[in-house]
């Protein structure tokens, strides 16, 4: 279900990706017309009457777009590798919303040692296929608990012993007595485009991600 081919929508989460991606729009020439922290709405126009914006959850950009619901869309790494990426095209880092996956434990836990040991760790987290293949790659046993928000409380709770988290300042951990212990790889953001859009629409679309490439930092 492609947009009409005359027209550009792009898919964007709330809160710190919206803001982030602001100026890279803006050198395309693209503004919204609201803000969606403030407007309830879901589908935002533009300054350009050819391109919209919808606002979806963070997980579900790369649902949006590799379906043609949005012509492209901005996601997180993290979401990129839980979604994997079927029928999206990835040209950019845009270097924004950056963090880093790792691995926290409870202050007290020696992590290294029952790893040694060979210990089977219960592990909570949002982002299962990326845990999975760290623990596989590094031989450690694990029960993996999905969750879906506050890691963090999941070790203090008793629910598991190690979490796999975004962390950006630290600061939720150490709020929670938690200590990083692992860092399994570098987050930031990513424009995806839709494989099929890219090629009936290339005239629109290319001038748009040549723009945005130029203005990554
Ligand atoms: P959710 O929809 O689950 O609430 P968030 O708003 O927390 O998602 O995060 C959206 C995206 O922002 C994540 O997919 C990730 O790429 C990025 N992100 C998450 N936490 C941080 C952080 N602490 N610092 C920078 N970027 C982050
Ligand atoms: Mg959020």
């Amino acid at each position: 279900m492609n947009s009409i081919a005359t027209s550009i929508t792009i898919a964007l989460s709330k809160g710190r990706i919206f803001e982030e991606t602001l100026p890279l729009l803006a050198a395309a020439g693209i503004v919204p017309n609201e803000n969606p922290e403030k407007s309830r709405r879901l589908i935002i126009e533009t300054n350009r009457p050819d391109v919209r914006v919808v606002i979806v959850r963070a997980s579900d950009v790369p649902t949006y777009v590799q379906y043609g619901a949005a012509d492209l869309g901005i996601a997180g790494k993290d979401v990129l590798i839980e979604h994997g990426g079927t029928g999206l095209y990835q040209p950019l880092d845009l270097k924004i919303a950056q963090c880093r996956m790792c691995v926290a434990v409870p202050a007290g836990f020696d992590y290294a040692a029952a790893v040694r040991r060979g210990a089977r760790l219960r592990v909570a987290t949002k982002y299962i296929q990326t845990a999975r293949e760290h623990f596989a790659t590094k031989g450690v046993h694990v029960d993996l608990i999905k969750l879906y928000g506050s890691m963090e409380l999941a070790p203090l709770a008793g629910l598991a012993d190690a979490i796999v988290d975004l962390v950006s300042s630290g600061g939720t951990l150490k709020a929670n007595n938690l200590v990083e212990v692992e860092e399994i790889m570098a987050i930031s953001s990513r424009l995806v485009v839709n494989q099929a859009s890219l090629k009936m629409k290339r005239t629109l679309l290319q001038p748009v991600v040549d723009r945005i490439a130029g203005a990554v930092q």
